[in-house]
């Protein structure tokens, strides 16, 4: 897990808009400022002068995240007036000063992304780029691998903080590069329950993603019955990663989690 300081543009401050908002989605920016020093900090107190007319919620750098706004208030960061991008949209510039592991801020961005999806019921398919909005070349670093920036989100590390009530939990820890034996058929609550080894795998391998079929619970819910919880599991699974989100395994759901497993 990553530090977070909250560190909030004066209200009295033009850059601060002030609008009410419930954040739809998430958007992705490169500073493309290469500049030794132009960490995270640097740009909150950038963001903090008054008349620069732009504002985005955090900063991520190799080392800590600054953030500049509240997630219900907009911020001008996505170049589209008083559409969606800036009305309903989260703003996260990610740092690339050159005196920074800029990989590492990448890696930070997507563990702060996981968290926000998880806690503000964002689906992965709305985590967008800043051209989506304008179409300017943002974010620069990651447009042409924009498609494994979105998978390694999937995968990040949530740490224990993530959820809104901290539990103990026992996360399968680098299990991303393990094959499971996933079920091939049909999978849905049904009397009686499914049962077995293959229910079991695919409860592993929801839980190594973080979709534990019931956090906190003995080994996480992990019980090789395929019962409300573990279709719930599969239904909040599905719901992130752009499926229908019917809490019924079959083809889609197992060909996604195959490819997020690779
Ligand atoms: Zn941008």
């Amino acid at each position: 897990m990553v530090q977070i300081i909250q560190d909030f543009i004066p209200k009295s401050n033009g850059n601060r808009p002030g609008n009410d908002m419930k954040p739809l989605y998430i958007t992705v920016h490169n500073t493309a400022n290469t500049a030794k020093g132009a960490d995270a900090a640097s740009h909150a107190n950038f963001v903090k002068r008054s008349g620069t007319a732009v504002s985005w919620h955090f900063t991520v750098d190799d080392k800590v995240i600054y953030q500049h706004l509240p997630l219900n208030e907009n911020g001008w960061h996505a170049g589209d007036g008083r559409g969606t991008g800036n009305m309903k949209s989260i703003g996260i510039e990610i740092c690339e000063n050159s005196d920074g592991n800029f990989e590492k801020a990448v890696e930070n961005a997507q563990w702060l992304i996981r968290k926000l999806m998880t806690e503000q019921c964002i689906p992965l398919a709305n985590v967008v780029p800043h051209k989506r909005w304008s179409g300017k070349q943002c974010p620069r670093k990651l447009l042409d691998r924009w498609d494994s920036f979105k998978a390694g989100i999937a995968t990040a590390h949530t740490g224990k903080k993530a959820t809104a009530k901290p539990v103990k939990a026992t996360p399968v820890k680098n299990t991303s590069k393990k094959a499971y034996k996933l079920p091939s058929g049909i999978l849905k609550v049904t009397k009686p329950l499914t049962k077995g080894e293959s229910v079991k795998a695919l409860q592993e391998a929801l839980a190594a993603l973080f979709f534990f079929p019931d956090k906190g619970a003995k080994n996480n819910g992990i019980d090789g019955i395929y019962g409300p919880k573990t279709a719930n599991a599969v239904k909040r699974f599905q719901l992130m990663n752009g499926l229908k989100a019917d809490g019924i395994y079959g083809p889609a759901t197992k060909a996604k989690l195959e490819a997020l497993m690779k």
